[in-house]
């Protein structure tokens, strides 16, 4: 705990001056996330994003049958939606344990469920047909598995999960002309590639877990909503508008969540927590958000 303060307020006072970094690199769940922090990474996606025509978001991490965690969607939508204001066309592609759970959230900022289901058989042949009819020009995942070195995608716990996920970071490596964005808070999650091998494992992500696929732009935060509202931030006051939504719609978005079946990823109780966190201090995290620099 004290090792994680002062990394936080390391990287806080060394490089992370923007507010909206100081908020992600907060680490609620005592994961040394200072340790792998990408300062200016929020920022770095939502320049790329800015320049978006036709996005592709995924998200959804299950953690058995029936255990969609609470973190991801709500990060996916709201991101969405600020993309879908911007001009930009906006396709959710996911697999069916996400379903329910993106639905319920989109439903609640009253977006189109432009939801498509990854296609099953051999994931490359899949990711290449999707990549290819939507002719995205920007991928972006939100808390989603990635592969580790050997193949397998694993909890942060170490627990294999790839029996409940489908191997949709595949899109993220085909090849393809798209500019990736990665969000996560553990580092077994899509993105988490870029960054050095021994460098996740110094900042104490156990390798077996640690993902191998890269992005272009990669956000890490404590809880992965966040860094997904963080890129909304960023892309507001780069666009001169407020995208963000508020804390009372945060709250609405988590409820919805657990409404449709969804767990918190850590405790993997169906309660409106997320990562452990309750619903109160994710609200306030996006009221920080939206006073610090949502709105300026
Ligand atoms: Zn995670
Ligand atoms: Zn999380």
């Amino acid at each position: 705990m004290l090792l994680s303060i002062r990394d936080t307020v390391a990287v806080a006072v060394r490089r992370a001056i923007d507010p909206i970094d100081q908020l992600l690199v907060l680490d609620p769940g005592r994961r040394g996330v200072a340790r792998f922090f990408r300062p200016g990474g929020a920022l770095g996606a939502a320049r790329a994003l800015g320049r978006a025509r036709r996005v592709l978001i995924t998200t959804g991490f299950a953690l058995g049958p029936g255990l969609s965690e609470t973190d991801g969607p709500p990060g996916a939508a709201v991101l969405g939606r600020a993309l879908r204001r911007l001009g930009m066309r906006v396709r959710y592609v996911i697999d069916a344990a996400t379903l329910p759970a993106l639905r319920a959230v989109l439903e609640v900022l009253g977006e189109p469920r432009a939801i498509e289901l990854f296609p099953d058989g051999d994931a490359g042949v899949a990711a290449r047909r999707v990549l290819a009819r939507l002719s995205s020009t920007h991928l972006v995942a939100v808390e989603r598995p990635g592969r580790s070195r050997d193949g397998a995608y694993r909890s942060a716990g170490g627990h294999a999960v790839g029996a409940w996920n489908r191997p949709l970071d595949a899109l993220f490596l085909v090849p393809s002309r798209a500019t990736t964005v990665g969000v996560g808070d553990g580092g077994n999650e899509i993105g988490m590639g870029a960054i050095p091998r021994n460098a996740l494992k110094a900042a104490g992500v156990p390798p077996r877990i640690a993902s191998v696929v890269p992005v272009d732009h990669l956000v890490v935060a404590g809880v992965s909503n966040w860094g997904a509202y963080g890129i909304v931030a960023h892309l507001g006051r780069l666009a001169g508008r407020n995208l963000l939504h508020s804390g009372a719609e945060e709250g609405r978005l988590i409820e919805a969540c657990v409404k449709a079946g969804a767990v918190d990823g850590i405790t993997r109780r169906r309660e409106a927590t997320v990562d452990g966190v309750p619903l109160a201090a994710h609200a306030g995290i996006v009221e920080l958000m939206n006073a610090l620099g949502g709105r300026r």
